[in-house]
């Protein structure tokens, strides 16, 4: 089942179990999207506060399983970087439920920081053929994976892959002995003292989460951590009852869909703030040297991401073309809904979130007084920063666009992330757009005051991976 992966690296392989495991990552999950799933089950529909970050905790090893660590870290660095090693070469799983790479533990000798280590291994940098590691149980459906395998690799083929990224759907009642193989082998299993306890997919099952971390040995020193998406399967998961019953199964596998992509790029967003967590330094869940970034941005920027792909690939999806719904999506539709009385091109499309002016016109209607009963967003100010506080995130999508349209979706999906780090978030929107957080939150209320339709030229009719190069960014310098 075991094969070498493609690197050429020429440590042993080490394929010992016991030395990884899961950790925090500063991403808390969130917008309609069906797949983001915390504990909470009665969260806002847009996003689900920040109650999906691991927590952070120090870990005491085990000194028996250390040996054998030690043993297989005497060898070459082959990173170039003095201070690590990695310890073996990737591990690619391919079997009837795993189409997984699992990165080697990074070894650190010294103090070499995070992000040393993280530039060096090309954590930020996208790839076409990244380490990630998808598991299921044995009862998860074809179509599922066919779709899952479908849209993740267009991902990777538009925006770029990501190493460490690590996505397991399961059923708690079924057959999960080569995922919880996988998951041992990234160390998964440990308690959050350190210690190890028994593989069991009721403890992955405990920690359930999209998307949130994973950190070997529950470690969370940050040379050792992976995006986890930990999602019990939406297609008979109690909590999506509902939507399930109202959506229609064809409808429903969209909101996945979106919420999929809408996961795999906040991996992409942390991503490029290499060892700095993205968020806000009042987040819940511990964290390191925040970046700042406020919640409006790091939710909405990752909506406007889906919209756009989506959009973009829509006719060549899979599903789209077993369901024979191309141009569904096409030419910002305006749409009717997705009541049940409503075609299923319509239902569809809603659910995929084309219809880009209909959704600028709802944010104005909210910020000039005249939205719904039920609309609480009157404005945008500082208290979309936290999701704790937000009352307009049903409209920070808009406030995203709006950043690309004073300037370029280049720089909402580039230059952004590559200053961000050496920046934080509010120096690099002032370095690209001259502008404070209160200061944009007033001019773009008053846009939004001004405007009731969105202007001609504010959605891109361009595919984005035609405005936007996504394979030159350069994160994590200056
Ligand atoms: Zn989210």
């Amino acid at each position: 089942m075991l094969t070498l992966g493609p690197s050429g690296r020429t440590t042993a392989v080490h394929r010992s179990l016991a030395l990884l495991v899961m950790g925090l990552l500063g991403v808390a999950c969130s917008s309609a999207s069906v797949s983001d799933e915390t504990d909470t089950e009665t969260g806002p529909p847009a996003d689900q506060a920040g109650g999906s970050e691991a927590e952070t905790s120090t870990a005491t090893q085990d000194p028996s399983e250390r040996a054998d660590s030690e043993d297989e870290a005497v060898g070459d660095d082959q990173s170039g970087t003095p201070g690590f090693t990695l310890d073996g070469e990737p591990i690619v799983v391919v079997s009837d439920n795993a189409d997984c790479v699992i990165s080697p533990r990074v070894i650190v000798d010294g103090d070499t920081s995070v992000n040393e280590v993280f530039r060096d291994i090309g954590m930020n940098v996208p790839k076409s053929d990244p380490e990630h590691c998808y598991l299921f149980s044995a009862e998860i459906p074809d179509d599922l994976r066919r779709h899952h395998a479908d849209v993740h690799q267009k991902l990777i083929d538009y925006v770029g892959g990501y190493d460490r990224y690590v996505h397991i759907t399961y059923e708690t009642e079924g057959d999960n002995s080569e995922a919880l193989e996988v998951l041992d082998q990234f160390g998964y299993f440990y308690d959050n003292n350190g210690q190890p306890v028994d593989p069991s997919i009721d403890l992955v099952y405990d920690r359930r989460s999209c998307l949130s971390g994973l950190s070997r040995e529950n470690n969370y020193d940050g040379y050792n951590d992976f995006s986890f998406c930990n999602q019990p399967n939406p297609l008979t998961d109690p909590m999506w009852e509902w939507d399930r019953e109202n959506f229609g199964s064809d409808v429903f596998m969209y909101n996945i869909i979106n919420g999929w992509v809408h996961e795999y790029y906040h991996h992409v967003q942390r991503a490029h703030t290499l060892e700095r967590s993205l968020g806000m330094p009042a987040d819940c869940c511990g964290g390191r040297n925040h970046t700042g970034s406020p919640a409006w941005f790091v939710e909405g920027q990752a909506q406007v991401f889906p919209t756009l792909f989506l959009r973009d690939v829509f006719d060549d999806l899979q599903i789209t073309k077993d369901l024979g719904l191309e141009g569904a999506c096409a030419d910002d539709p305006r749409l009717n809904g997705n009541g049940p009385d409503q075609p299923l091109r319509e239902r569809v499309s809603w659910q995929t979130n084309c219809n880009m002016t209909q959704k600028f016109e709802a944010a104005s209607r909210a910020i000039r007084g005249e939205g719904d009963e039920w609309e609480e967003c009157t404005g945008f100010s500082e208290l979309e920063e936290m999701r704790e506080t937000w009352i307009c995130p049903g409209h920070m999508e808009i406030l995203n666009f709006y950043l690309a349209y004073l300037t370029s979706f280049e720089t909402l999906f580039i230059s952004l992330h590559e200053d961000v780090w050496a920046l934080g978030f509010e120096g690099a929107l002032d370095k690209h757009f001259g502008l404070t957080k209160d200061e944009l939150y007033e001019q773009f209320n008053q846009f939004m005051r001004d405007n009731p339709t969105p202007p001609e030229d504010f959605f891109p009719t361009e595919r984005l991976d035609e405005l936007v190069d996504f394979w030159v960014i350069e994160s994590g310098v200056g």
